[in-house]
């Protein structure tokens, strides 16, 4: 201020909008209220007003410092899902008002041959979504806050009728499955998959399975999850995988276990 009674805002904060989220601050598995800042909105990015967030089990480990890379206070989240609230002058796949989402990370170098081949996950200089630092040099927080601003090539478009909250877990879990079925070429009709563990990834794989018209058939070491396995989500057989005696005979047979 003119008079020196206030300071006046750095030309950092300037360039900065405050946004709201949940941090864990030590490996207590405690999550508490976390005021921090994204940049503002650049010529080729997006700003998403988040309206769910999935929970990864990658989350987990972040907020518990199990991997020993966790910088605090962390905000976890990469199964972002929002409405588009701003876009750059640049940005050409979306308009206010979209259905977006975020997934792992939220920029690459752009330039280097995994980026080139759209293998942005195998750049060197990938930042991902959280935990990471970020190209103007500050951390990176994922979404378990109130708001996300990433580059338009980083936000993943959400069909209208897609529901935003069932959807986010398909940003990291079902991506991961996805992409291996799809490279090799499990996505048609005439497949047989197995599914080892119906977890977070496995369930999803299953849904993708019965989608591409494949048999399926979920290798577990839990006889419990053998009703969920087959009756909700649809798998044509359940293999439990303690027992020698079923793995054995499936292992003879070739053919899908019945259930
Ligand atoms: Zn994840
Ligand atoms: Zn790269």
């Amino acid at each position: 201020m003119e008079n020196g009674n206030n300071a006046a805002a750095s030309p950092e904060e300037v360039r900065r909008s405050p946004a709201f989220g949940w941090a864990a601050r030590d490996t207590s598995g405690v999550l508490s209220p976390f005021t921090f800042s994204r940049r503002k909105n650049g010529e080729n990015d997006v700003t998403i007003k988040i309206l769910y967030c999935g929970i990864c089990h990658s989350d987990l480990h972040s907020v518990k410092n199990e991997w020993q890379n966790s910088v605090y206070p962390i905000v976890p989240g990469h199964e972002i899902v929002g409405v588009v609230t701003e876009v750059g002058g640049k940005v050409d796949r979306f308009k206010v008002g979209d259905h977006a989402g975020v997934g792992c990370m939220v920029n690459s170098c752009r330039s280097c041959h995994e980026c080139a081949g759209h293998h942005e996950n195998h750049c060197p200089g990938m930042i991902l979504t959280y935990n990471s630092t970020d190209v103007d040099g500050t951390v990176t927080y994922g979404g378990y806050s109130d708001s996300v601003v990433v580059e338009e090539h980083f936000a993943v478009r959400f069909p209208a009728g897609m529901p935003v909250d069932r959807g986010a877990p398909l940003l990291c879990a079902g991506i991961t499955v996805y992409s291996p079925m799809k490279r090799f070429g499990f996505d048609v009709p005439g497949k047989h998959i197995g599914v080892v563990g119906l977890g977070g990834l496995g369930h999803v794989a299953v849904k993708f399975g019965k989608a591409f018209g494949a048999k399926v058939t979920v290798i577990s070491t839990s006889p419990s999850k053998r009703q969920e396995a087959v009756e909700r989500l649809g798998a044509d057989a359940f293999l439990v995988s303690k027992d020698p005696d079923e793995m054995k005979a499936a292992w003879r047979l070739g053919e899908p276990w019945t259930a």
